[in-house]
């Protein structure tokens, strides 16, 4: 059986929706189908939350717009009487009745409550679509078999339990083709969670390793793994074929075209991930597995932006060494602070992170009562894979670089961000 998952840009609309089901119906394996939300619904539910949880009416306003979008597509893509029609209104129904009676509860877990509704109703017109074209597609709630545990909106997969649910759930003796939800998964008592941002990706990697995919192919609206974001260096060009090894670097380094956590249960069970292009099927694609070399030796350059390098030295002067060292990524990992670089020299360490400032203010002050913590704002981090003295200058020129690490495949910069382009004649 293979897997695809399908991004909300490849499903922000009724056009969308029959492109993907002409691609799955060209497969012959079994298939899962993995489906985020529509569009940019996730961005519209976080505001839907975050006007309730301020207490503003308009909430409702933003959820009926939402819904508007939902039915618009819908109605555009059935004839009357499919069900799925029906299972929206319903499950609207379930997230406006929640939000009038639930109390406010933690952040984390309300945001899971309401955000994983994006993926329930794409995934159940997607499935009622595939079902119109004549395909017997059956729809999972993979919130019962995806079990996780209960750190919302970073929530961890519970391996084994969710390995014996997953693999009687998706029977193929039952149903050739199957379509469920990516980024969201429920704990054992029943309650929604969220696996990260972007996490669609991640949740197909997981089906493929406990169903063993043969493959797993995620179709995007760019022809595949490119050397450098476009939008940064528009002569970024495909890469044909690379290793797992390369990709986990460059997704951790924040290459965002997949999620970070993708490749690690592909690469334990050696399935191939194929990233193509959803608006031409029949171009080539990236290709992600374990021998591959890159065909082309290229750099390959990634930026990841909105980042805070903090410098660390122990007041009374000590090593930064055993046990400060593990002291201080302890507070790291407590405050939940994802940590990007780390250099060390014998009284200092300095760690680039993301800046997710109320978590970064509480790590500062943890750190006071022994070390003196200062702080670079603004900085973005910048990796060159396989570099060149050429690809070094490309995006260092004219930069102001705080800090530099070197190995003999990467160079990674810590740079201030550029600044805002000044207003004409100010
Ligand atoms: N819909 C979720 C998000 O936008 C998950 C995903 O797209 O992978 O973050
Ligand atoms: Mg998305």
């Amino acid at each position: 059986m293979k897997v695809y998952k399908f991004g909300g840009a490849s499903v922000k609309d009724a056009g969308g929706i029959r492109n993907l089901a002409k691609i799955v119906s060209e497969e012959k394996d079994d298939m899962v189908v993995v489906v985020s939300a529509f569009g940019k619904t996730t961005n519209a539910l976080e505001q839907v939350l975050k006007k309730w949880l301020e207490g503003d009416r308009c909430y409702r306003d933003y959820l009926d717009n939402i819904y508007s979008y939902h039915a618009s597509v819908a109605d555009d893509l059935f004839s009357s009487g499919n069900s799925a029609r029906e299972k929206i209104d319903i499950s609207f129904a379930e997230l406006r009745e929640y939000l009038l009676s639930a109390k406010k509860s933690h952040y984390d877990y309300d945001y899971d409550q309401v955000v994983s509704f994006g993926e329930l109703w794409s995934t159940a017109i997607v499935a009622g679509y595939l079902r119109e074209s004549g395909l017997s597609a059956e729809w999972i709630d993979i919130r019962k078999s995806l079990i996780t545990d209960d750190s919302y909106r970073d929530a961890n997969v519970l391996w084994n339990e969710s390995q014996s649910r997953i693999k009687t759930v998706f029977d193929f003796s039952r149903s050739p083709l199957f379509v469920t939800q990516g980024f969201i998964g429920g704990t054992v008592a029943g309650k929604a969670t969220t696996l990260g941002r972007e996490g669609s990706d991640y949740t197909a990697a997981l089906l493929a390793s406990m169903l063993e995919a043969r493959s797993v192919t995620v179709w995007k609206d760019v022809p595949g793994l490119l050397n450098a974001d476009p939008k940064w260096l528009p002569d970024a060009c495909r890469l044909e074929e690379i290793s797992y090894k390369e990709a986990v670097e460059m997704t951790f380094s924040g290459a965002k075209v997949i999620h970070p956590k993708t490749i690690k249960p592909l690469h334990n069970k050696n399935i191939p991930l194929y990233v193509k292009c959803f608006i031409d099927p029949s171009a080539e694609g990236t290709i992600v597995r374990s021998d591959a070399t890159l065909k082309k030796v290229m750099p390959v350059f990634v930026r990841k932006e909105n980042q805070i390098l903090i410098s660390i030295l122990p007041r009374d002067f000590s090593f930064v060494m055993g046990d400060n060292l593990s002291m201080i990524f302890q507070l790291f990992l407590n405050n939940g602070i994802k940590v990007n670089l780390v250099e060390a020299s014998a009284i200092s360490l300095d760690v680039c992170v993301d800046d997710e400032r109320s978590r970064v203010e509480v790590l500062l002050e943890d750190l006071d009562s022994e070390y003196t913590a200062l702080y670079n704002e603004n900085v973005e981090l910048l990796t060159v894979r396989h570099y060149t003295p050429e690809a070094i200058t490309r995006i260092t020129s004219g930069r102001e670089v705080l800090l530099e690490q070197r190995t003999r495949s990467t160079v990674r910069f810590v740079v201030r961000q550029d600044p805002p382009t000044p207003l004409k004649g100010g």
